[in-house]
């Protein structure tokens, strides 16, 4: 699929033709993450990262005690991939994809939701412990039931 940032400076393909999971978050990092009323990650097997020297990155601890990466594009800001270096899938961020089928996407922390969430999508109050990729956020940026 062919993702790009907003300037359209960083352009990639994912490393296959659709996502192997794709979640809608509402809990509260998100909305601070993305200033907006939910965050979104398309978890993909690890590529490596595109036009690196055009990205910047943001790192923060997770509650696991491992470091996330936060790739953004250097000129316009947009979040691109979240990774953590001991995983083997990574989580792009997706609206910046285009042609993802959002009607199968998973919504999780529906409970802080600013949006209402549409009829018949799978949807958890909280975490999404029913899926393979964990419940928070940090989780889903660094799955663990894919690790090598
Ligand atoms: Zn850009
Ligand atoms: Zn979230």
């Amino acid at each position: 699929m062919n993702a790009s940032c907003q300037c359209g400076a960083v352009s990639f393909k994912t490393p296959t033709p659709k996502p192997l999971a794709l979640y809608i978050c509402h809990c509260h990092d998100c909305q601070l993450q993305t200033s907006s009323a939910f965050g979104t990650s398309a978890i993909f097997p690890r590529f490596p990262l595109p036009d690196a020297e055009l990205l910047s990155c943001y790192k923060r601890a997770t509650s696991l005690g491992q470091t996330l990466y936060c790739y953004f594009c250097k000129q316009c800001g947009t979040r691109l991939i979240h990774s953590t270096p001991e995983k083997n899938v990574v989580a792009v961020k997706g609206g910046c994809i285009e042609g993802l089928d959002w009607r199968t996407a998973i919504h999780i922390w529906t409970k802080s939701a600013m949006v209402p969430i549409p009829e018949g999508s799978e949807a958890y109050s909280e975490d999404s412990s029913h899926t393979d990729y964990g419940s928070v956020q940090e989780e889903l940026d660094q799955p663990i039931g894919l690790r090598g």
